[in-house]
């Protein structure tokens, strides 16, 4: 049986809604948001990207990663849709939505992928030593000496960003994008993405002027991008927003709930405790997100090195 996210998060819902049906009434006030009140942000314009990919060199360049296969300036990798992993934190993809030219050529769309430093994120909330948190800048910030390699950060997130590094097992670690939180904490530092884009597509500032400067851009010229800004609501709000000329369905962008991923982990996880659960259910509970994503039976990604993507 296949389910896609949709039904996915549905189901965990429902677990969510089994552990808080169990709680005494005076715990079931509404979870409100868990939010910096005023984070960075990027706003990536997708219709200015040209798919030149100097956004992936900087950041591998900034994070020190290993040198790709086939050289930034080779478009062939282009030719297949790619996800984050352990030595790429971010990869831009090519659409093609049908839109044509006056030649009648199809125009690509280009869109660029990473951690999308969720409002409140749900790989924070499934974290159970902290290793990760949402730091008051905007970035979800990772701390490799607390992980314990449970992986419950990549189950929990709904846009399936964190790569886990098999390769040594004794000191597990996690791979995502930063958010340059080493750059932008200080004064003037912008993420490596942002300063490189020779089209100026990613918009680094205060989340809060984002979402005021693409709504503006939006209002004037309506005919070039359509009415809507993608992660200003989704799970809550994201610290990355996009604005489109094309349906963001059609460029691998996930139909997510407006509602954070960490009301459903928190509400899990709470309820169990509550009930004196063993610590152990809680991981058969999460492994077996977990096994199910493994197992590759949630539809709508498809990509061959990790499950393929959208955003
Ligand atoms: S996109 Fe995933 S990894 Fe990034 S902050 Fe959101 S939940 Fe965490
Ligand atoms: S550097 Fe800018 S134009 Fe080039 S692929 Fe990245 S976002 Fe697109």
């Amino acid at each position: 049986m296949e389910i896609n996210r949709r039904q996915f998060f549905g189901i965990a819902g429902t677990m969510a809604g089994g552990a808080l049906a169990c709680k005494p009434k005076k715990t079931q006030a509404a979870r409100t948001l868990k939010a910096p009140p005023d984070p960075y942000g990027c706003l990536m314009d997708i219709t200015a990207c040209v798919g030149c990919r100097k956004c992936e060199e900087a950041c591998n360049r900034v994070n020190n990663l290993p040198p790709p296969q086939v050289s930034f300036d080779d478009p062939r990798p282009l030719e297949r849709k790619r996800r984050p992993v352990v030595t790429a934190y971010t990869v831009v993809n090519r659409y093609h939505t049908g839109k044509r030219d006056q030649r009648n050529q199809l125009i690509p769309t280009f869109v660029k992928v990473q951690c999308m430093h969720c409002q409140d994120p749900g790989c924070v909330s499934a974290c159970i030593v902290g290793a990760l948190t949402k730091k008051d800048n905007g970035a979800v910030h990772y701390d490799a000496s607390k992980c314990i390699g449970c992986r419950y950060c990549m189950v929990a997130c709904p846009f399936q960003i964190p790569a886990y590094d098999y390769h040594d097992p004794l000191t597990p670690k996690v791979h995502k994008s930063t958010f340059c939180y080493h750059l932008i904490i200080k004064e003037g530092g912008k993420p490596a993405c942002a300063v490189i884009c020779p089209v100026e597509a990613i918009t680094f500032g205060k989340r809060r002027q984002l979402l005021g400067l693409a709504r503006q851009k939006i209002k004037n010229d309506p005919g070039r991008y359509l009415d809507r800004i993608y992660g200003e609501h989704e799970v809550g709000g994201t610290s990355w927003l996009y604005i489109s000329g094309e349906p963001f369905e059609k460029l691998g962008f996930l139909d997510l709930p407006t509602r954070p991923i960490p009301h459903l982990t928190e509400t899990i996880q709470h309820g169990m405790f509550r009930y004196m659960w063993a610590p152990l259910s809680l991981f058969a509970v999460l492994g077996g997100f977990m096994w199910t994503f493994n197992r590759k039976q949630i539809t709508g990604d498809s990509e061959p090195e990790r499950k393929e993507g959208s955003i």
